[in-house]
């Protein structure tokens, strides 16, 4: 389904990503483990075309998006939900799951959008209490669901996440992965980056580790959680 592909990305003279080849195929929630400063935002960013690779390319579904621009990815069906999530604080929780669907509007109508924010409140009932609430005001656990709430509006078939456990309680970051994993077996891919390499292994069903802009190693999710290498950099100061 997405082909990266040889991909260097740089910033001046420094390597961010370096050769990077990752295949995700549909259906498959994949995920991306590093520490601080590996290359895992400078990835997605690649991916939606918010920095540019000086080398490789990325295709998708058989068509090259390399440095695509948001709106025509999202158009393609691929949709960021960034790390610090971005919502908009001073909009209400309907207006920013609105703007999530800002293209389906002119070409599908309201009744179609209005149709997907009830999708998306039976999914977090509490965004449909928190409605009219500014999103500013919401917890750090409703603000991710709100992002990813609103990144669902545009039916996006592949979900770009950007550390989603960051600055979340365990059992709020429960709470947001056991959505992943529903949202995926309704049929959506998810290509997700996070530090919490314990959390991210367990719900995915293959990773990739990163280490100063390269893969060093991948393969199934539940193998790495075994691997002694991964053990080792990731899992040792885990607390249960
Ligand atoms: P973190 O989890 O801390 O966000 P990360 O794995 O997402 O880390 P990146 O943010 O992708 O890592 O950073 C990769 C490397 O690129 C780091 O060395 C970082 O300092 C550098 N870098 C990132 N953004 C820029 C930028 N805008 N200009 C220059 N260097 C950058």
């Amino acid at each position: 389904m997405l082909s990266i592909e040889n991909i260097s990305t740089y910033y001046n003279k420094i390597c961010a990503l370096n050769n990077i080849n990752i295949n995700i195929r549909e259906k498959e929630i994949i995920a991306i483990i590093g520490n601080n400063g590996a290359g895992k935002t400078t990835l997605i960013n690649t991916i939606t075309g918010i920095v540019n690779p000086t080398k490789g390319q990325i295709i998708f579904k058989n068509k090259n998006i390399t440095a695509n621009n948001t709106e025509k990815l999202v158009a393609e069906g691929i949709v960021q939900v960034p790390e610090g999530r971005e919502i908009f604080s001073d909009l209400t929780v309907m207006e920013n799951l609105e703007l999530g669907a800002y293209l389906r509007f002119k070409r599908e109508g309201k009744e179609k959008v209005r149709e997907t924010i009830e999708n998306v409140f039976m999914l977090f009932p509490l965004l449909k209490i928190r409605q009219k609430q500014l999103a500013g005001t919401l917890s750090g656990g409703e603000q991710q669901m709100l992002a990813i709430g609103r990144g669902l509006m545009s039916k996006p078939k592949l979900m770009l996440l950007d550390e989603p456990s960051l600055g979340l309680a365990p059992l709020v970051v429960e709470e947001v992965f056991n959505t992943i994993l529903k949202l995926n077996k309704e049929g959506t891919t998810f290509l997700i980056v996070e530090q919490n390499a314990y959390t991210a292994l367990s719900y995915s069903h293959r990773a990739y580790v990163l280490e100063l802009g390269k893969i060093v190693l991948q393969g199934k999710s539940k193998d790495l959680l075994n691997n002694e290498k991964v053990k080792e950099s990731f899992l040792g100061k885990r607390k249960k």
